[in-house]
């Protein structure tokens, strides 16, 4: 073991990094294989960031011009090293990576776990927890590093409780080895053949070469060390694809979808994309960028800093490797080149129509990745530069025919009524609440379908006036005329024109106008009502009312508009209050009823009651004298 030049500084972990070690050291891991993954993993990023560096700086790499990876084994000491030849780390960077956790969301991570060891593994398995894997399989764990271009080595330290030291070293070969000393439980990974068969998995996908040296220093081959995504797809077999997706994704499952294309044309390029098949914990946190990681001719150029996928497809996890960037370019060059933006372009598109693709083979298979990415892909919708037809088209959505299935527009369409010139939609809190809402009663009746929508985006994408090919979205809630082309057969239409004409119900939307005072802009008529006898309405040109609130909620807007009331006209409960409205003009009895009407529109949309105290003691006359009757 080489000696340390003076005493080790103790340090202590970061809060947060402790309860990370915490609970690998105590966690029951069903499988700790995967230290081993997270290890290799990390030696094959420090040497992609060589590889990166020494573009701009060739000195970095003339002493010791090979990057590679070499595991070993020493079975007399019961340790375990990978050792690199990559970027290495000094004593800051030490520090800064294995001293804290860098990730964003990390405390909201911590908070999520409950305790419960089966539930939290899976969490943790999403998160990614990358060097502290360590810590499952090793007692004592010993980095030593020298940093390209820098002389001094550093040695890390630490048996994960707490603290770590930190010392220098004397002379060291360039790149970082990390020390694994075995837990008795451990050892058998010090079985060349079992480690061999272990680390050949996680090994298969890499660029680098990596070996594994045995106990009696006979070296062999674990890996061609080629990159995995440069070969043809059918020399790749779905166990490599799923191990270099846990490589690229830290996460343990199998991916939804592989996307492996070589693109020839005006660019040339070569996509490894995978979609996963669960929901990354931080994919609404602010600070999410897309993962893909950029390649030009194998080199790996970045992961962040420029936009090779749009935003609205940051679930996907792979690599874009093209020949036709330039090496040597720096980050903000590359986010303005524009073959970046004919590669996004490209890419975009092939992912679009491959979702396309599995909406229209197995709905059953696309729920899942609608369910976990669904919301996000419709973030495009609302992009002024997205291709927004072909969002569209691998939309789907749950509808009043068929909650509970999801459609696509394509099924919609063929579905429409004739004559029907829009696609209607409503949005709300769930399908269930949308189902039963009053404002969809008038297309039930009619056998219109309607898209139930209740992601938050849909409020914004819905309300910028997309169309599907040439037919309009539009909110049932605005759409009340629209039910008037599709009259109700029989006497129940003849009625409804008679009603509607009839003075007595000019005059009760007369009194309750004087009556709602400024709070109510108009009161008229509906066709959309078939069971409610009075609902909110929303103008040609508004804001959708939950859009409203939301902004509102949000301090976004400095009032709210004043509200539109609807009413059935052919309802008895309407038709009686006009009867008496028209025959005594208003009194308190006719009165409360109007007033207990306008309470369940509002209620009916979430909206609160306009005098709590008020209606429930309405409500409570009401009662007795229905009960006493
Ligand atoms: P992640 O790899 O997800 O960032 P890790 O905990 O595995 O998280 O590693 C933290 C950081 O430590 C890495 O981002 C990297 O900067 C650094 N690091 C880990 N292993 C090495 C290594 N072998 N060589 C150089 N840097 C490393």
């Amino acid at each position: 073991m080489t000696e340390t030049l003076e005493k080790p500084a103790t340090h202590q972990f970061a809060a947060e990094t402790a309860r990370v070690l915490h609970l690998m050291i105590h966690a029951l891991y069903t499988n700790r294989d995967i230290f081993l993954r997270e290890l290799i993993s990390n030696a094959s990023d420090a040497c992609d960031k060589l590889r990166f560096e020494s573009l701009t700086n060739s000195t970095l790499t003339t002493e010791q011009p090979d990057l590679n990876i070499q595991l070993s084994i020493d079975k007399d000491a019961g340790t375990l090293t990978i050792r690199d030849s990559g970027i290495g780390m000094n004593h800051d960077d030490l520090i800064a990576n294995l001293g804290t956790i860098a990730k964003s969301g990390t405390s909201e991570f911590l908070n999520k776990l409950t305790g419960d060891t089966s539930k939290d593994v899976n969490l943790i398995g999403q998160f990614g927890v990358g060097f502290y894997a360590s810590f499952m399989v090793a007692d004592k764990v010993t980095v030593t590093s020298r940093k390209a271009g820098e002389e001094q080595a550093w040695q890390w330290e630490s048996d994960g409780s707490g603290t770590y030291t930190i010392a220098p070293l004397d002379a060291q070969p360039r790149g970082t080895a990390i020390t694994l000393h075995l837990k008795e439980d451990a050892k058998d990974y010090l079985d060349r053949h079992r480690l061999g068969h272990i680390a050949e998995t996680y090994s298969d996908h890499i660029g680098f070469p990596i070996t594994l040296t045995d106990s009696e220093g006979v070296v062999h081959n674990l890996n061609e060390g080629s990159a995995i995504w440069a070969k043809p797809k059918s020399e790749v077999t779905d166990e490599q694809y799923q191990e270099f997706y846990r490589h690229v994704a830290h996460s343990p499952e199998k991916p939804w979808a592989v996307l492996h294309n070589k693109a020839e044309g005006k660019v040339e390029y070569t996509n490894l994309l995978f979609i996963p098949a669960i929901k990354p914990f931080d994919l609404f946190h602010p600070e999410r960028k897309s993962r893909v990681k950029l390649y030009v001719k194998r080199v790996f150029i970045t992961d962040e800093g420029v936009e090779l996928i749009p935003p609205y497809l940051r679930f996907l996890r792979g690599v874009v490797d093209s020949a036709d960037l330039p090496l040597n370019i720096s980050r903000e060059t590359l986010q303005k080149s524009p073959v970046l933006d004919t590669i996004r372009e490209s890419v975009t598109s092939r992912v679009l129509s491959e979702l396309k693709k599995r909406a229209e083979k197995d709905m059953e298979d696309y729920a899942s990745f609608w369910e976990h990415f669904g919301a996000v892909l419709k973030e495009g919708l609302c992009e002024g530069m997205a291709p927004r037809e072909k969002i569209l088209d691998c939309c789907v959505f749950n509808t009043r025919s068929a909650p509970g299935k999801l459609m696509t527009l394509a099924q919609y369409k063929a579905n429409m009524r004739e004559g029907q010139e829009a696609i209607y939609y409503l949005t709300g809190e769930s399908v269930e609440a949308l189902q039963h809402s009053p404002q969809m009663e008038g297309f039930a009746a009619r056998g219109i379908d309607v898209l139930l929508l209740t992601d938050h985006v849909d409020d914004f994408w819905a309300n910028v006036t997309l169309k599907y090919g040439d037919i309009p979205f539009r909110s049932v809630v605005k759409s009340g005329e629209d039910l008037e082309k599709f009259p109700l057969e029989g006497d129940a239409a003849k009625e409804a024109e008679k009603a509607e004409e009839s003075a007595d119900i000019a005059k009760l939307m007369d009194a309750m106008k004087t009556l709602y005072g400024e709070a109510v802009r108009d009161v008229r008529t509906t066709r959309k009502l078939a069971e409610t006898p009075i609902c909110l309405g929303v103008g040609e040109g508004d804001m959708d009312m939950r859009m409203e609130r939301f902004l509102a909620e949000h301090k976004q807007l400095p009032k709210r508009a004043a509200k539109l009331v609807e009413i059935n006209p052919q309802h008895p409960v309407i038709q009686s209050l006009a009867a008496r409205v028209a025959a005594a003009g208003l009194n308190t009895d006719t009165e409360d009823a109007l007033w207990l009407l306008y309470d369940q529109a509002l209620i009916a949309e979430g909206e609160p009651v306009t005098d709590s105290a008020a209606f429930a003691r309405r409500l409570s006359q009401f009662l007795s004298k229905g009960l006493a009757a």
